[in-house]
């Protein structure tokens, strides 16, 4: 039988085609349990802490603009040519910030701050300043932030640098995805590389802390040739993470992503792209994370793997622990003492809400008692890749091997194939699982092994 002869750093690993197959399913990324396609219309109230707890906070703000299409994105976005979308939208972000704060405990610090969108980097430099100003006068800030704006290179300037540090942004996250400029061609994002070094020496001269790179494998027209050449190309900007994403097929969610279906590559190149991305970073000196993740050994990401303190989220891995994350803005979702709540996701709902005087709350869910347990149990196969029975069942209070028991006697098969090591007192993700670790969480999970799954999820491959 043919097959897929995959180079992991020292460990030779073999996939067969069948098992790709097997594996290569529908599946959630995980960065919420449960996925968020279980939310209801039926949204909880946010409350405000109760008193004595003082967890530390994480913000997200949503700035939803972009200037052109990307073919390829799966965000929710608005792309628009008129500039003064953003002062508007500032405003009304403005209004939400205020009435979010009101239910953050006494005591609590921000200790994170997220800029995501669309494109954070459509506001103007003084829209920057505008915003960090909102965000540092209504919530209360701790000694020591990490600040992570995501910036498209094509259209950041050295004044909107200034702004971002002046703002207090530390750390900067540049959408990159290929070099090669058919496929930027075929994706609509033409960006060469000159200009990613460009912002990245802007960025480095302004006094970032850590800059990462997002690429994308599965893009249209990608080759294991051309993708090899980009990650050679990126390589010699140094940044400090990077972030390796699998396009996401959503079709029925972004019709426009159907003018490049018959330019996809299939299956087995996809996984040969991860694995040369897995493959040259590590060479290259950066620690694997996981599932999408990179980082120099002496990053705080590679740090927080070392310690396992790595936590997952919905802007995928992140450092801190035990953090109420509130998100602002169009469309985006806070998890706050274990509930789930997102935004309206169109720009006039959410406008019509603040303008009642409202949160402007589409849906939510509320965590079951047995949610927070497999949320913990999941997060540690997705973070951790490993599974120590007595840590976990100290942590939650209960037996988990017992506790478990069925969840873990359906990894027969994932055992057999190599993707996990089950020992008496814990559950290791090996190499090759680390490659199909959502297939892993998967098994946790009730509603994908009831084979009832809620919505749609794009494949796990
Ligand atoms: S990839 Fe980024 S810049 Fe491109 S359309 Fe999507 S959000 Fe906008």
């Amino acid at each position: 039988m043919y097959s897929v002869v995959l180079i992991l750093i020292m460990n030779p690993i073999t996939v067969s085609l069948d098992q790709l197959r097997k594996y290569n399913v529908p599946g959630p990324r995980y960065t919420s349990y449960p996925p968020a396609t279980h939310f209801t219309e039926e949204v909880p109230s946010l409350k405000p802490q109760a008193s004595g707890l003082k967890p530390p906070l994480s913000l997200y703000f949503h700035l939803p603009f972009c200037s052109s299409q990307c073919l390829y994105c799966g965000c929710t976005n608005i792309v628009t040519g008129d500039q003064g979308k953003s002062a508007e939208y500032l405003g009304y972000l403005e209004r939400e910030i205020k009435m979010r704060a009101k239910y953050i405990a006494d005591g609590s610090e921000v200790v994170q701050i997220q800029l995501g969108g669309g494109t954070p980097t459509f506001l103007l430099p003084e829209e920057i300043e505008q915003l960090g100003e909102m965000i540092h006068t209504n919530f209360p800030m701790a000694e020591t932030i990490e600040a992570g704006v995501e910036i498209d290179p094509r259209c950041l300037t050295p004044e909107k640098v200034d702004a971002l540090r002046t703002a207090g942004f530390n750390r900067a996250s540049l959408g990159v995805q290929d070099t090669n400029p058919d496929v930027q061609k075929t994706i609509a994002r033409i960006q060469p590389l000159e200009q990613v070094a460009q912002a990245n020496q802007w960025l480095r001269d302004s006094g970032m802390e850590s800059i990462n790179f997002d690429l994308i494998y599965g893009l249209p027209g990608q080759t294991v040739a051309s993708f090899s050449q980009t990650i050679d190309d990126v390589l010699t900007l140094s940044p400090d993470r990077f972030a390796v994403y699998s396009y996401a097929h959503i079709p029925w969610i972004k019709p426009f992503q159907k003018s490049f279906e018959d330019q996809l590559p299939d299956v087995e190149i996809k996984l040969q792209l991860l694995q040369l991305a897995i493959e040259k970073l590590t060479g290259a000196g950066y620690v694997y994370i996981g599932m999408d993740h990179f980082a120099k050994p002496d990053d705080a990401m590679s740090k927080a793997l070392f310690d396992g303190t790595l936590q997952r989220n919905f802007q995928g891995y992140s450092t801190l622990k035990g953090v109420d994350l509130h998100g602002m803005g169009m469309s985006s979702i806070s998890h706050v003492d274990g509930r789930y709540l997102q935004n309206k996701k169109e720009l006039d709902a959410y406008y019509a809400e603040l303008d009642a005087g409202q949160l402007p709350l589409l849906r939510g869910y509320v965590m079951t008692a047995e949610d927070q347990i497999r949320y913990d149990a999941i997060m540690h196969i997705m973070c951790n890749l490993y599974i120590d029975y007595a840590q976990l069942s100290e942590q939650l209070g209960l037996d988990f091997a017992d506790y478990f028991k069925t969840d873990i006697a359906s990894l027969d098969d994932l055992e057999v194939d190599g993707l996990v090591r089950r020992e008496t007192g814990g559950l290791h993700v090996t190499p090759l699982g680390r490659l199909f670790v959502r297939i892993v969480a998967m098994r946790f999970d009730p509603a994908i092994q009831s084979g009832q799954p809620k919505g749609r999820y794009s494949q796990t491959v």
